[in-house]
């Protein structure tokens, strides 16, 4: 097996997550190069073939322009496998890639078990294993699937890219978020509220035990495109990263963008219903139980203390 590893870079910088991908390479085995639009004063660590095309002619997000650049090393590399991150540029580019080759292609990868990729379905409550039948396959990782390979290091064995730079896309620039609401990751206690919570009164409960444990409260995904809680709240891989010393779980079911912006915590607690919800196999304690009766009793217990 062969692969080629599609890296990215912003504002002239290397983004980490040529990380997971690298941790898929380790779990696929086998051989494998990266590709990198980018600069050479920001390289990731590895130990690689690295084919580098200069992002300041061709620019950061000009997915036309990439494609080029990246067939013309497929042409030399012949992988087996093209992997990109399942990011805004990943997911425009790996298509535009698959069509040209006529390979099948396999968005928002979670896991590799003896050939196969496995993919979330039915809003992640179950796994599709799906085997590719073309000889080049094109891969999107969902973020966080594939927790960072550990110790990386080393200097990457460059081969230039070259090739015209037109495109029919203009790179107008990166918005960023605007700034403000809650600043979780500074947060040491965090209570997070699931759809499990019901209703959005619940969230008052949610918020209550986190006051009383000195904390701040958080939410899933669902819960904030609910309007139930603003999005500065969210955890996961499109809200926050966090990392409290203690993570109380109340009716999340730990789909793997939750799990990728909390995992790092110290110490989790999960209170659900469901004991065979996922969040139990990252929990250090799963308490099984419905969250509206058993939060306002804790919350209680803790204010008296
Ligand atoms: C590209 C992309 C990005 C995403 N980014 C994020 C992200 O940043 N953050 C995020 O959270 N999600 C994200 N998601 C969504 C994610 O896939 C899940 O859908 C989401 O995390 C599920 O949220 P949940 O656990 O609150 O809800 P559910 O999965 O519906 O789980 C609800 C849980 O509550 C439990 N429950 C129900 N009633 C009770 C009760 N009374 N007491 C106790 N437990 C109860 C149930 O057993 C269940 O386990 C993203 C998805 C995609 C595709």
């Amino acid at each position: 097996m062969k692969l080629l590893l599609v890296a990215e870079c912003r504002d002239g910088i290397v983004l980490g997550n040529y990380n997971e991908l690298l941790s898929f390479a380790g779990k696929a085995g086998g051989d494998h190069a990266m590709f990198l639009v980018g600069r050479e004063s920001s390289l990731p660590h590895y130990g690689g073939r690295l084919y580098l095309a200069d992002s300041v002619k061709h620019g950061e997000y000009r997915p036309d322009n990439h494609k080029k650049l990246l067939l013309d090393t497929i042409a030399k590399e012949k992988p087996d496998m093209i992997v990109f991150c399942h990011s805004s540029y990943g997911w425009d580019l790996a298509p535009r890639v698959a069509w040209a080759l006529k390979a099948a292609q396999v968005s928002e990868v979670v896991d590799y078990v003896d050939g196969d990729l496995v993919v979330p379905v039915c809003n992640a409550k179950l796994r599709r294993v799906v085997r590719v039948l073309t000889g080049t396959t094109v891969v999107t990782l969902q973020a966080g699937a594939f927790s960072p390979a550990g110790e990386l290091g080393g200097s990457p064995v460059i081969e230039r890219v070259t090739g015209d730079n037109e495109s029919r896309i203009e790179f107008l620039g990166y918005e960023a978020v605007e700034a403000g609401g809650v600043d979780l990751a500074k947060a040491e206690i965090i209570v997070s509220a699931g759809r499990g919570i019901g209703k959005p009164e619940n969230v008052e409960m949610v918020a209550a035990l986190a006051r009383a444990l000195g904390g701040e409260y958080g939410a899933s995904r669902p819960v904030v495109d609910s309007e139930w809680v603003e999005h500065s709240r969210q955890v996961g891989t499109t809200g926050q990263s966090v990392a409290p010393k203690l993570y109380v779980a109340c009716g999340i079911s730990g789909a793997i963008q939750h799990l990728a912006g909390m995992k790092k915590s110290e110490f989790v607690v999960a209170i659900n219903t469901d004991r065979d919800a996922p969040i139990g196999e990252i929990a250090d304690v799963l308490v099984v139980a419905d969250l509206t009766q058993l939060v306002p009793i804790l919350t209680a217990k803790i204010s008296a203390l």
